[in-house]
């Protein structure tokens, strides 16, 4: 039986335009992009292409105000150092569900004299914007709301956002990380000055990235080393990787809007099933805007654990928490943020899936998930 890959949001498979638009750049065109003789101008051109098409995935102005850095973790940690640099400490807003990467970096300033404050979301998984409706002008250093989350899938209200930081003079940034090529993603209606994308969520390399920052924000580098991208990250370009992440950002905002729809009825006809087959399964976000791709069930009684090993055991591989921190067996804090109880953060186990998930897969899923989730502690049908 071949496997079936739903943990998509952890990363994806390289389509293989993309691997064919790096292989050049890993074999022949090897010239450092800031050489100056041919080699270099060959690589630079190729960088200097590839962030046109980072740019046109984003909608923003100027490719200029695209950054490459070695993913997404590097462009949240740069975007929340590189506003705490140029704003004095104070508080930081952030979505409750964030991802590590901004959590981690954010709590990195508390003991610089910043206080971090977090956005509560809805069981719903609503955000509750109160706390930044509240904010006089300039009361806060930065914002950090994530345009979708990368758990349930939940997508933020982030123009709305946006455009409350922008009345307040307050800096915001956004983790665009599972958003942009999933579903409409424009950094100028947004109003974000800040948003950090990576490659390997839709189908381009690993270990590329890239921030977004508005023209008119001046932050100073994370790396600052031999001053590449305009002395804003320093380190010779990945090229080869930089050109995937521009083939990849092509290929999803071509078919964004025509793949969407039917990942997301595959990941609806999954719902249906688990819905029908399992008394009391609880799908987070449910009735709030979501990725097309992504599906966290709570199993009741059942371990998420449990209900990933026996999956694996049949070929199926899906995901509990966040891939970075399983291994352990913390309740997922994002699944927490929506009010579950640790029993049910446990027992939620995240199907993702992709423009390559077929009809037949869902079928099987959908066929083996009552009795692995029996045999995972869930209660059978009354
Ligand atoms: N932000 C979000 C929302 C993510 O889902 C991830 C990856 O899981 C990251 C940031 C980190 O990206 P990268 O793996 O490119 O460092």
């Amino acid at each position: 039986m071949p496997e079936i890959y739903l943990d998509n949001n952890a990363t994806t498979r390289i389509d293989p335009e993309v691997l064919e638009e790096m292989l050049p750049y890993l074999r022949d065109a090897f010239g450092n992009a800031s050489s100056v003789h041919a080699a270099g101008r060959r690589s630079r051109r190729a960088v200097e292409e590839a962030r046109e098409q980072v740019a046109e995935l984003l909608g923003a102005s100027e490719p200029d105000e695209i950054v490459f850095t070695s993913g997404g973790t590097e462009s949240d940690t740069a975007a929340v150092e590189g506003a705490a640099a140029v704003r004095a400490p104070g508080r930081i807003l952030l979505c409750a569900a964030e991802h590590p990467a901004v959590v981690r970096a954010a709590e990195r300033l508390e003991g610089r004299g910043f206080t971090l404050e977090r956005l509560p979301l809805c069981r719903s998984g609503e955000i509750d914007l109160g706390a930044l409706e509240e904010l006089r002008a300039g009361s806060a250093a930065c914002v950090c709301v994530m345009a979708a989350n990368n758990e349930f899938g939940g997508v933020f209200p982030v123009a709305r956002i946006g455009a409350l930081c922008r009345a307040r003079g307050i800096l915001f940034h956004t983790d665009a990380v599972q958003a942009a090529g999933k579903v409409p993603f424009d950094v100028v209606r947004v109003g974000a000055d800040l948003a950090s994308v990576s490659a390997h969520k839709i189908h381009g390399p690993k270990g590329v990235g890239a921030l977004y920052v508005r023209k008119g924000v001046d932050l100073p580098p994370l790396l600052p080393g031999g001053g590449q991208e305009r002395g804003r990250r320093g380190g010779t370009e990945n090229v080869a990787a930089i050109v995937g992440f521009g083939a990849a950002s092509r290929l999803a905002r071509q078919r964004r809007d025509s793949e969407g729809p039917l990942i997301a009825a595959r990941r609806n006809r999954l719902e249906e099933r688990i819905r029908q087959g399992i008394p009391g399964a609880l799908i987070w976000g449910e009735g709030v805007e979501r990725l097309p791709n992504t599906s966290a069930v709570s199993f009741p009684g059942a371990s998420g654990q449990s209900i990933l090993i026996r999956l694996d055991l049949e070929g199926i591989l899906v995901s509990v928490g966040s891939a970075c921190s399983s291994g352990t067996l913390a309740p997922s804090p994002a699944i927490l943020a929506l009010g579950a109880s640790p029993e049910e953060a446990l027992g939620t186990v995240r199907f993702s899936l992709s423009r390559e998930t077929t009809d037949a897969e869902i079928e099987r899923v959908a066929a083996l998930l009552p009795d692995v989730a029996r045999q995972a502690g869930c209660p059978g049908p009354a």
